[in-house]
């Protein structure tokens, strides 16, 4: 094991746990009386769990206002839900939902306080106004497994269309005070959500433990969250009980974990192209991971074998490679080779679309390339050249 130097920056309190959804009101009511209250149009708003949770709300004494969200959330839709409740004595956003709807919130909790636009702040976008904080205290509740928000510190707004863009607002002050996540959340999940949610998860937690960036105390959640999600993925997405309750809590966990180490080590190539992609194109996000992962580990896996074969990330690869297909007797070149067939069989398996079915033709590529070198491509394994990245799309395409 290497030993190299390391940081790990602040996480959210954690609390996991089949129906602890039930001790938000007691966490929201430590920081006052008022909750603005963040979720998506439908996932949870129009189940029996709605008027049970604002009833225990309102039984700790807090009253409450509500917003909903739809879709990836933009610059545009944070800016006005802060003018429009920034006059609202508002003490702590509570925010339940999906990917989206937790960056959404995560946004506005850091700018009721102040009230200037978001733009001030975008990565690469923006005015480039360095964030100082405080933010509203901020509960996250995901209600599906896979982006991870509920651990990181970015906020990750877009514009869609020929000039769109896909950039995070990021500051440690962003982070949850409390991050709960509760399985049985997941029920209501859609299968094409599941699936491609659960591959986001994936994703970051394999390009998290070949980063650049990666070190012995994150390698170890990566793995624990890539064991968790060999157990419970197919279990989860198949939906039938009894194995499918102990799938999403594998889930939830695997989506926890890749959170938190997406946050410390940082990404790969895939989320690399997933900024230009979602910005350009109506391609959702796990749709990209689930869609891409395999060749670009593939890409990876040759790119290193030519130029560096020294490099750590080969042996590493061959580990994962190992632990998905259950054989550890395979040596390292049988792993990786199983690695990347068995990645592109849960492709063909879970029925991914191909960057066609978006509207993406190889005249699109050049741009998509000279995009995709933001900070996830900074900690991929190695650096690819424009050609490799261009085989990759070509692949999936
Ligand atoms: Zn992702």
């Amino acid at each position: 094991m290497q030993f190299s130097s390391f940081s790990i920056s602040r996480l959210p309190r954690i609390i996991f746990g089949s129906g602890r959804i039930k001790e938000v009101p007691a966490l929201a009511a430590e920081y006052g009386q008022t909750a603005l209250l963040i979720t998506g149009k439908h996932s949870f708003c129009s189940t029996p769990r709605w008027p049970s949770f604002t009833a225990s709300l309102e039984a700790k004494g807090m009253s409450w206002l509500h917003v909903t969200v739809s879709g990836e959330p933009s610059p545009e839709l944070v800016d006005q839900t802060v003018s429009q409740f920034r006059s609202e004595a508002i003490d702590v956003v509570i925010a339940i939902g999906g990917g989206s709807v937790l960056d959404a919130a995560k946004a506005i909790a850091g700018l009721l306080p102040h009230g200037n636009s978001v733009m001030d702040h975008l990565e690469g976008v923006g005015k480039n106004i360095t964030y100082r904080g405080p933010s509203k205290p901020f509960i996250a509740v995901p209600t599906t497994a896979g982006t991870g928000s509920e651990a990181t510190k970015n906020a990750v707004l877009s514009v869609q269309g020929p000039e769109g863009f896909k950039k995070s607002f990021r500051d440690e002050c962003l982070i949850p005070e409390y991050a709960v996540i509760d399985p049985d959340l997941l029920v209501s999940c859609p299968r094409e959500l599941v699936a491609a949610d659960g591959m986001d998860a994936f994703t970051q937690l394999l390009e998290s433990y070949v980063s650049l960036k990666a070190n012995p105390f994150i390698d170890a959640l990566a793995w624990s969250g890539m064991s968790a999600f060999k157990d419970g993925f197919f279990a989860a997405w198949e939906g039938t009980e009894p194995t499918a309750s102990h799938g999403r809590a594998a889930m939830a966990y695997a989506a926890l974990l890749s959170g938190i180490t997406l946050a410390q080590v940082g990404l790969g190539s895939v989320h690399g192209l997933a900024s230009p992609l979602g910005a350009y194109f109506p391609i959702p996000h796990g749709v990209v991971c689930g869609t891409l992962v395999a060749a670009a580990t593939d890409v990876n896996i040759k790119a290193m074998l030519t130029r560096e074969p020294g490099n750590q990330a080969l042996a590493k690869y061959a580990q994962v490679g190992r632990l998905l297909t259950g054989h550890a007797e395979m040596d390292d070149t049988e792993a990786r080779t199983s690695l990347t067939s068995l990645l592109t069989d849960w492709s063909e398996k879970l029925q991914l679309p191909r960057l066609s079915s978006y509207g993406i033709t190889e005249t699109d590529f050049p741009l998509i390339v000279a995009n995709s070198r933001g900070s996830s491509m900074q900690t991929n394994p190695i650096a690819l050249t424009d050609d490799e990245i261009n085989t990759l799309l070509v692949r999936r395409l």
